[in-house]
């Protein structure tokens, strides 16, 4: 059978026919920044084991509470090619829609807010993106890579982005008021633990404050890293660009993209949801954060 879509055929196709499908992806669905030599750098999410203690997190951003001082997005966080910790920005709030949301669909999952017994049992659901406040920060713990070109090789810093879900952002916002008058949360330290829970946040589920630096400690800290990096350490200890890194597909990359998710997925995105959307929207539901955890992430 030959793929007459744009956007090149189903990653099962070009396994199937001895392609490297891995050139023929459309694009890595992650966050990137780029760097002075041109290349285009991916940006890891800020995540931690289950279980794990005190692992230091310090501020790039002022992160000031007045609105705007740093963004807030609405994300879909999926596996996708046997990889979890696949990123796409959701287009929902616009008028077309966001054609992710279906791509994503999945059958029923019960949770505790469920009616028992529950009638939802055997339907399809859309998959609302969740939202995030964001924010960049550098992971002051060792990293070494298990796998790949670099395996073996330790990362002592690792630059990425944190990013909040709804229901731990009240915490967060309380951080950004207290530390308002010190001049934001830049530079500040805190010492993150998670619950020993697979499914807790994996952002870290305590967030103790533990000190600051200064631009210059900084700066001393992080010169040999920021090098490794490919960023001169000033930039390095800048939060990324976000106008960048958080930049929305258009809606014919979207549909481009959504073509790939739902091929794996098993969705067709010419069918209108089985049950849930013929009988009401309101069964979409967002998505659940621990759902997007996993091990083969280095964060
Ligand atoms: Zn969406
Ligand atoms: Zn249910």
């Amino acid at each position: 059978m030959v793929y007459q879509g744009s956007g090149g055929p189903p990653p099962s196709l070009a396994r199937a026919t001895g392609g490297s499908h891995m050139g023929n992806k459309p694009f890595g669905f992650h966050f990137y920044e780029v760097l002075p030599n041109g290349k285009r750098k991916k940006v890891s999410g800020f995540r931690i084991n289950p279980g794990e203690k005190d692992v230091p997190f310090v501020f790039l951003d002022e992160a000031t509470p007045e609105a705007g001082a740093a963004p807030s997005i609405r994300i879909h966080e999926f596996k996708y090619n046997g990889t979890f910790g696949n990123i796409v920005i959701c287009n929902s709030h616009r008028s077309e829609g966001c054609v992710m949301d279906k791509a994503l669909e999945r059958d029923h999952t019960c949770f505790p807010g469920c009616k028992q017994p529950c009638t939802r049992i055997g339907s399809k659901e859309s998959i609302k993106g969740g939202w995030k406040w964001v924010a960049t920060g550098i992971k002051m713990k060792p990293f070494t890579y298990q796998k790949g070109p670099l395996a073996g090789t330790v990362l002592p810093y690792q630059r990425c982005m944190l990013m909040v879900p709804d229901k731990q952002y009240e915490m967060f916002l309380a951080y950004r008021e207290q530390y308002a008058s010190m001049g934001g949360l830049r530079g500040k330290v805190f010492n993150v633990r998670r619950e020993d829970n697979q499914r807790s946040s994996k952002i870290g589920t305590l967030w103790l404050p533990a000190g600051e630096m200064t631009d210059e400690q900084m700066m001393e800290k992080f010169e040999g890293v920021a090098a490794d990096y490919g960023l001169p350490v000033e930039q390095y200890i800048r939060p990324v660009d976000y106008q960048y890194a958080l930049r929305e597909l258009t809606n014919e990359e979207m549909g481009a993209a959504a073509k790939w998710v739902a091929a794996e997925n098993n969705v067709d995105l010419n069918q209108s949801t089985s049950v849930s959307v013929a009988t009401a929207s309101a069964k979409t539901v967002p998505v659940d954060d621990s759902e997007s955890d996993d091990s083969e992430v280095p964060f």
